[in-house]
């Protein structure tokens, strides 16, 4: 099959022939119908993240069960899925402490070694073995992932456009809504509106905030940010970020989303807080870096800086929510996707999301009917 393999940091990812083995017991294989392109992918090609190379890139996808490996009985052939980027292992002191994005078989097998549960990959090219990005590896016309990192979708729902719900949708809604809890009449901002951010926004509003200030530097953004629930908007290109929020809501924010993870956006988010408030870390940055914060200040403030890993959110439980919202009209998924391209276009799909060139874009795959039943 063809796929999108990236060597090591400093290369460009191309399109390669790859062979992808049979699902082994307790796995599957999705013929892929699409995959976004995430921030993500972009700090693997750039070396901010330290992962196992040779790697067949994408974490974001959504496609049709095709295949199944020996014992699966959760999963049928036929069944569309969103593709999660946490594969849990399910009997982890984690995963059953109902925290599966911090599943210690992810942590410590499948995310640092591109590997599935069993220590083994699935992806091979001439021989050599290709790595599983995140256990997913979308950026292909098959997968061969873990059931748990396949969750099972309504056959009603355009399936192509279900790809954002398992990153960015997951990521963004989840922070606001169960990383952070934000309850009805809360004041919030949000910094950063791309794909996450948006998503924050969108999150935001579902949850009732009275106030959703978006920060960002593109008019663009700010624009689609008010279509999606934003109440301000804070071109931050021309203006001091913390101050204008502070002026923009004096009675103070409860909550501040950086959904960058620059170093200098998670200092504005803590700094612009009110009293009481927690600054909410969804974007990530490269490893290594620290941030600076005035823990008197925090302290006398009774503030508090949350992590927020996949959006807090259970996979299993969580994405069909989200695909009912999408479908039931409260979730906008297709104005979050500025183009569908080939496969083949990967790379260039890449250069553009680092570019600032675009927002989501979803590499398409096999079609797929939508089916009503
Ligand atoms: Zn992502
Ligand atoms: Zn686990």
């Amino acid at each position: 099959m063809k796929a999108i393999v990236f060597e090591a940091p400093g290369s460009t990812p191309v399109l390669a022939e790859v062979d992808l083995a049979h699902p082994k017991a307790g796995e599957v294989e999705v013929t892929i119908t699409a995959a976004g392109v995430c921030h993500s992918d972009l700090h693997v090609i750039s070396g901010d993240w330290d992962i196992s190379t040779p790697v067949v890139l994408g974490h974001e996808g959504s496609g049709v069960v095709s295949a199944l490996g020996p014992g699966v009985t959760d999963l049928e052939i036929g069944d569309h899925v969103v593709l999660s980027w946490v594969p849990a292992c399910g009997v982890c002191r984690y995963c059953l402490a109902g925290r599966p994005a911090q599943c210690v078989l992810v942590a410590e097998v499948v995310a640092p070694l591109g590997v599935l549960h069993d220590g083994t990959s699935r992806l091979t090219q001439q021989g050599r073995t290709l790595h599983h990005y995140l256990g997913v590896s979308s950026f292909a016309e098959r997968v061969v992932v873990p059931v748990s990192g396949a969750i099972r979708v309504r056959k009603d729902a355009p399936l192509d456009v279900l790809a954002l719900v398992g990153c960015a949708v997951a990521t963004g809604v989840g922070a606001v809504t169960k990383t952070a809890n934000v309850q009805p009449g809360s004041t919030v901002a949000v910094i950063g509106c791309g794909g996450v951010g948006l998503n924050c926004i969108q999150g935001a509003r579902l949850a009732g905030a009275a106030r959703i200030v978006a920060v960002d530097i593109m008019p663009e953004k700010l624009e689609l940010a008010r279509r999606l629930g934003a109440t301000d908007v804070i071109d931050s290109s021309s203006t001091d970020a913390v101050k204008a929020l502070k002026e923009a809501v004096p009675e103070g924010l409860d909550y501040v989303f950086d959904a960058i993870g620059k170093i200098s956006t998670t200092e504005q988010a803590i700094a612009a807080l009110g009293l009481g408030g927690a600054a909410v870390i969804v974007g990530l940055p490269p490893t290594g870096q620290h941030a600076r914060f005035d823990p008197l200040a925090l302290a006398e403030a009774d503030q508090r800086i949350l992590g927020s890993n996949y959006g807090s959110v259970v996979p299993q439980r969580d994405i069909p929510w989200l695909v009912d919202l999408y479908m039931s009209g409260e979730l906008d998924l297709e104005s979050l996707v500025s183009a569908r391209r080939p496969l083949s276009e990967a790379p260039e799909a890449l250069a553009d999301l680092a570019a600032g060139r675009a927002l989501r874009q979803l590499l398409i795959g096999s079609p797929t009917p939508i089916e009503t039943e």
